[in-house]
């Protein structure tokens, strides 16, 4: 099918629920995607944080055609054998003890806010319950995970919204700490905003918030769906801060490409969990798990890490250099490859005239140009883009 027709068989049977680019990806490879009419497009967009360590890795796919023709889906009423095994590096490599494992981020959102509920009845009694999250964040489209979003964008229209839940602005720990009161469980944040436009959290911030979670006994709960798995160049973007959390969850890179999302936590955390209290049919099957080996593995023992802080370097000096150059910039920010560029105006058009040219970006939060490309590009690669986005940028101005 050529995109035409790609378009028309979608707009016609699909569920309007997104506001599509006139694009149809139809194969990927690194950082590269081809479309329906074969046209090449450098991804700095990889799946929205997805596609980590690039489109189809060798790693991945070959885990995935081995375990297809063995096993694909067993029941959680029995042992999975290569869960047991990504959950031992995931929790090898992080503050945690145990893992959840579900198929999405707001999926492993909602284990996190359940988990913090439960721990917090037992250890505090049932007026422990609400969760203070920030202004400007994003946690996912469930209703529990739209209410954790402090964004009333993704909650008008889906009311009654569940309860328990209280917003303050980012960054702002006087204001966190006049929030909290006899109701509060625990502290859910992103370290590093995705949505709102790539916003990291300062490192004052965070070290108050667990002295702040500490002195209240609360739990402090880590969004790290996006920023996490290696994206700002630590394994996990909490590692940045010298802090950790009591509960932290994960999905985009998982499992390099394949849907998987995991809720982890510290045993004391953890155990308030008993079996029946939460689950999921496919969460942690065998073949999202081989997926997530394989990525895990690579990400680790690869030099992705090492790359990720090189190339993001000097993707991020690069910006900066445009940034000096088109007043229109208004600030440029972010850790490794989780980079943004905030304008004065919208970014739509700009995302549209890269495309056009081959470059493959998007745009966060209305005016902010975000970048989130496979930890595996080269110095080149970023050359590449930052022409494209110069010339675009340049365009813009004349
Ligand atoms: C993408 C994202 C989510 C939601 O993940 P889904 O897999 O779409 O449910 C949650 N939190 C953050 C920080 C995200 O970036």
């Amino acid at each position: 099918m050529n995109t035409n027709e790609i378009m028309q068989l979608s707009d016609k049977y699909v569920m309007h629920t997104y506001g599509r680019i006139a694009m149809a990806p139809v194969r990927g490879e690194g950082a590269r995607l081809w479309d329906a009419e074969g046209r090449e497009y450098l991804d700095f967009v990889a799946g929205i944080a997805v596609n980590s360590l690039g489109h189809c890795h060798p790693a991945v796919v070959q885990a995935l055609q081995e375990q297809i023709d063995r096993l694909m889906h067993v029941s959680n009423l029995y042992y999975i054998e290569s869960q047991a095994r990504l959950a031992e590096i995931l929790v090898e490599n992080s503050c945690a003890d145990k893992v959840f494992f579900c198929n999405s981020g707001a999926e492993a959102n909602e284990g996190a806010i359940k988990l913090a509920r439960k721990w917090a009845k037992k250890q505090h009694g049932s007026e422990s319950y609400e969760i203070i999250t920030a202004e400007n964040s994003f946690h996912g489209r469930t209703l529990a995970a739209i209410t954790a979003t402090g964004q009333p964008k993704y909650q008008k229209d889906f009311e009654p919204l569940p309860q328990g839940f209280k917003y303050v602005p980012y960054n702002d720990l006087d204001a966190l700490a006049k929030a909290v009161d006899l109701h509060t469980c625990a502290i859910m944040l992103e370290p590093v905003q995705g949505e709102s436009g790539v916003r990291p959290a300062t490192k004052e911030y965070l070290l108050g918030v667990r002295e702040l979670c500490d002195k209240n006994g609360l739990l402090l709960i880590f969004d790290e769906v996006q920023c996490g798995l290696g994206r700002t160049g630590k394994f996990l973007a909490y590692q940045h801060y010298g802090v950790e959390p009591d509960i932290f969850t994960l999905a985009k890179a998982l499992g390099g490409g394949f849907p998987i999302g995991a809720m982890l936590a510290k045993d004391q955390v953890a155990a308030a969990f008993a079996p029946g209290d939460h689950a999921a049919t496919f969460g942690g099957n065998p073949l999202a798990c081989a997926a997530g080996i394989a990525a895990m593995q690579t990400t680790i023992k690869c030099g992705i890490l090492e790359n990720c802080n090189q190339v993001g370097a000097y993707f991020k000096e690069k910006l900066n250099g445009l940034a000096g150059k088109y007043s229109f910039i208004k600030e440029v920010r972010g850790l490794g490859l989780m980079l943004g560029m905030e304008l004065t105006m919208p970014g739509a058009s700009f995302v549209n005239r890269c495309r056009e040219r081959g470059l493959l970006i998007n745009c966060a939060n209305n005016n902010v140009l975000r970048f989130v490309p496979p930890l595996v590009i080269t110095t080149a690669d970023v050359d590449t883009a930052v022409e494209i986005l110069d010339e675009v940028l340049q365009e813009h101005r004349a």
